[in-house]
């Protein structure tokens, strides 16, 4: 959000139903969390709500894949590119400017691996954001991920080396680059953030990434024993996870 030059004054459309952090977040960057109702199906955005909820102050839009089931992306794409919508957009920074329309971004904190339209989570929405928090698919006990998909008149890599810099304290080489020879020297380009995701944490998360599908079918078999014992009970709902 703060990439975006979201701030106050500045509307963000989320889910009612979805973990605090999806909310936090838009505290942080001074901007106003708008939640809006979920489809009682899937626990996800409801795309005639978001409609309802959009006015001239509405920035982003963040979508929360709960329980590891897509938000509908495509629905979404769709609505924030209507004419109507599009004309209501005030951009006030150049990145929105630029895109000329309201970011779609993807809490994707319970999908990793999930397949929308036999796409991956992680390039449904304009920017993803995957958790690698102890409770989640994959952990590194602790960090996360940021996935960039934006349309083509963004350069993806100047945006890996604006991030580098942000997650950094806003420095344009890292520990690793400034142990080169004569390499000791860097700049300050903004006061940017530390929230960089750790060499440690990192090779935690290549042996974690290997067994990932392995981890995955586990799932699958506790998820269907669970459905098994539930099936017949008539005061249960079991959750679709296809479509
Ligand atoms: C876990 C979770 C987050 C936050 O993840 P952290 O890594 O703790 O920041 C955000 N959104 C959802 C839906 C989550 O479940």
């Amino acid at each position: 959000l703060s990439y975006w030059g979201i701030k106050e004054g500045d509307e963000v459309i989320i889910p009612s139903y979805t973990y605090c952090a999806t909310a936090n977040v838009i505290i942080h960057s001074g901007a106003i969390p708008v939640m809006v109702d979920i489809n009682k199906e899937d626990f996800n955005l409801n795309i005639e709500k978001v409609r309802e909820a959009i006015t001239e102050k509405t920035k982003a839009i963040i979508a929360v894949d709960i329980g590891g089931f897509p938000a509908d992306y495509n629905d979404l794409m769709t609505l924030i590119n209507e004419p109507k919508i599009k004309a209501k957009f005030n951009g006030n920074s150049d990145r929105q400017k630029k895109l000329a329309r309201i970011l779609l971004i993807s809490d994707s904190a319970h999908s990793f691996g999930a397949l929308y339209y036999g796409k991956r989570s992680g390039i449904l929405a304009d920017i993803s954001s995957f958790s690698f928090h102890a409770v989640k698919n994959l952990t590194t006990a602790e960090g996360g991920a940021l996935c960039f998909n934006l349309p083509e008149q963004f350069n993806h890599d100047d945006i890996y080396k604006e991030m580098c810099a942000k997650i950094l304290h806003g420095q344009n080489k890292d520990a690793l680059a400034k142990t080169k020879k004569g390499n000791w020297k860097y700049d300050v380009i903004e006061p940017g953030f530390k929230c960089n995701l750790t060499d440690i944490q990192a090779a935690i998360g290549l042996v974690e990434l290997d067994r990932y599908q392995e981890n995955l079918e586990h799932r699958k078999q506790i998820f269907d024993a669970y459905s098994e014992g539930f099936k017949n009970e008539p005061w249960a709902i079991l959750p679709i996870y296809e479509s």
